[in-house]
């Protein structure tokens, strides 16, 4: 990269968000910054905001805008974010976040917004069989355990149903996303932004396609400037 790319991926919870998220970053060069992650994180080692978030993410609710700017806007000081940009998972998931973002990046702006399509039945179908590393975070499904007893083959932690991939939670977070995330589709294309991609299909297909489309718009964004 010659210059900062500055991405964000939107889809639904079980889209493959994150799986792309990390296609993406080692493709192009540029941080993965997932605010479930950093939250998760926080909450794993029990700091004082792990503490204020854990009710509310074990629910599926949201997180305040506050909240979530403060971190943001902490990790795009850090010096790989100014020099290589970065590719966003998870965040901006509201209207007043992406306000507050857009502001946050002047004089420069977001470079393309990759929007993960994939019908709902489907994506509540991967997450019941979805299954996470309590220690790493690595995904498994029922149809792909780790090799020996829920014990993950990375880092030998456990393998565990995610507290919010419970069914309640997740038609919680679906419901939310449709509310608060979706209209950021429509923000982001009527902005020339957005790059739609078909999320169905394994995940080379759909990493082939991200990637390729994501060569195309930053090619094309660099021979603007
Ligand atoms: P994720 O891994 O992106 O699905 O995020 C897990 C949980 O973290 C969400 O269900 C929210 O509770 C919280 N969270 C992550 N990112 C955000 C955000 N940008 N705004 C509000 N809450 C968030």
């Amino acid at each position: 990269m010659d210059r900062p790319a500055r991405l964000i991926v939107l889809g639904k919870q079980g889209s493959g968000k994150g799986t792309q998220c990390v296609r993406i970053s080692q493709h192009f060069k540029v941080p993965h910054i997932s605010t479930g992650d950093m939250l998760r994180a926080a909450v794993k080692s029990g700091t004082p905001l792990g503490e204020k978030v854990q009710r509310t993410m074990e629910a599926g609710e949201l997180i305040s805008d506050e909240i979530i700017l403060e971190m943001i806007a902490a990790r795009l000081r850090e010096p790989d974010a100014a020099t290589h940009g970065f590719v966003f998972d998870g965040f901006p998931r509201t209207v007043g976040q992406a306000d507050r973002l857009d502001a946050a990046l002047l004089p420069a702006s977001i470079d393309v917004v990759v929007s993960l399509e994939i019908p709902t039945a489907v994506v509540v179908a991967r997450i019941a069989q979805r299954r996470t590393c309590a220690s790493c975070g690595r995904v498994y499904s029922l149809a792909v355990p780790p090799e020996l007893d829920w014990i993950c083959d990375t880092c030998h932690g456990e393998v565990v149903q995610r507290e919010d991939d419970s069914e309640e939670a997740v038609t919680r977070r679906l419901a939310l996303y449709d509310a608060q995330t979706a209209p950021l589709i429509a923000r982001y294309r009527a902005a020339g932004k957005l790059a739609a991609i078909e999320a169905t299909g394994t995940v080379e297909e759909v990493a082939g396609r991200v990637i390729s489309c994501l060569e195309d718009h930053l090619g094309a964004a660099r021979s603007d400037t």
